[in-house]
């Protein structure tokens, strides 16, 4: 257990200040030790992944942060099944099926998280979500250790069911037989595709706001407020995609709450649409009300 880690480089955008102590366990029986050192001191638990769509107080974070390593963030083959450690990374996992011959995993080549994170955030991308091809996941809190089916996980649009404290120690994923070279060259084209227009070169929190559930999406309505290259600080509107946030050097998590919070009043403003943002908070950020 370490004490007062940064966590700015434990998340893409880069900023954000220190957890009040790290933990990295490799084993679900150090993840439940984790838990219950946080519980005997009565702190709250947060999972960091590859904390690609985390935003962190910049005076830190009063909690037990948990990093996912060891054997926790393996993934392996078995049968059709890809089994995953919550700290896997998605490039890691769809290597796995790759190699092995198995597709449906393709979606996830643009997402760059961990199995964890993408349960907790029902990550998905071209029309396919983590509910869509999971079938459990290994959840642990202070008190124990479950395997949730699906059904209970309760995925919905960047959504979960899961409670605060509770971690994904492991996933397992239904995939479909495929050829490495199909799977190689579904990826390769996904990945043109965001990069022909996303800031995938950049350091980004990913989606900052959800999509509204109809009319247009988050980026357009910012887009159509003129706020493409609109800077506070370090913190710059993304010039290619409205719905994401560069640290153009030196952006605080101040900046970027502060740019966020302009987007959202202005968008409301001009379309009476109050955006929700997808971007998890951790510590204590709040977006003033409209
Ligand atoms: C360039 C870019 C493109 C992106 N494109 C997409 C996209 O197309 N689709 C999409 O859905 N997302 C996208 N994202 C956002 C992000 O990659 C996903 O939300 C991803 O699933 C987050 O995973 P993570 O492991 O990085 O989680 P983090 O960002 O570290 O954490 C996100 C949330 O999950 C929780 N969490 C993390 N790990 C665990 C765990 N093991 N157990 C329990 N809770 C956990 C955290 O506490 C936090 O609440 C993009 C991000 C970037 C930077």
């Amino acid at each position: 257990m370490n004490e007062n880690v940064s966590l700015a480089r434990f998340t893409t955008i880069g900023t954000g200040g220190p957890a009040r102590f790290l933990a990295r366990p490799g084993t679900v029986a150090e993840l439940q030790a984790a838990l219950g050192f946080a519980a005997g001191r009565g702190l709250p638990v947060a999972a960091v992944g590859l904390g690609s769509n985390l935003l962190v107080h910049d005076d830190g974070v009063e909690a037990v942060v948990v990093k996912l390593g060891g054997e926790l963030a393996e993934a392996r083959i078995e049968g059709t099944t890809l089994v995953a450690g919550g700290g896997a990374a998605n490039a890691v996992c769809l290597h796995r099926a790759r190699s092995a011959g198995l597709g449906g995993f393709e979606f996830a080549s643009a997402i760059p998280g961990t199995v964890g994170g993408g349960v907790m955030m029902n990550a998905g991308a071209y029309g396919v979500e983590w509910r869509d091809v999971v079938l459990d996941a290994v959840v642990v809190d202070a008190e124990r250790v479950r395997r949730v089916p699906l059904a209970e996980l309760d995925l919905s649009y960047r959504h979960s069911g899961l409670a605060p404290g509770e971690v994904v120690a492991e996933v397992r994923f239904q995939l479909a037989p495929s050829s490495p070279e199909a799977v190689k060259a579904t990826a390769a084209e996904l990945l043109a595709q965001r990069k022909a227009t996303q800031p995938t070169n950049k350091r980004t929190f990913g989606s900052v706001f959800k999509n509204p559930d109809s009319g247009p999406g988050a980026g357009q309505l910012i887009e159509q407020c003129g706020l493409k290259g609109y800077a506070i600080g370090g913190a710059l509107i993304s010039p290619r995609h409205a719905n994401f946030i560069e640290n153009a050097g030196g952006a605080t998590s101040a900046d970027c709450l502060a740019l966020m919070a302009e987007a959202r009043r202005r968008v409301y403003d001009a379309a009476g649409v109050e955006l929700r943002h997808e971007v998890r908070f951790l510590g204590p950020l709040e977006l003033p009300p409209l």
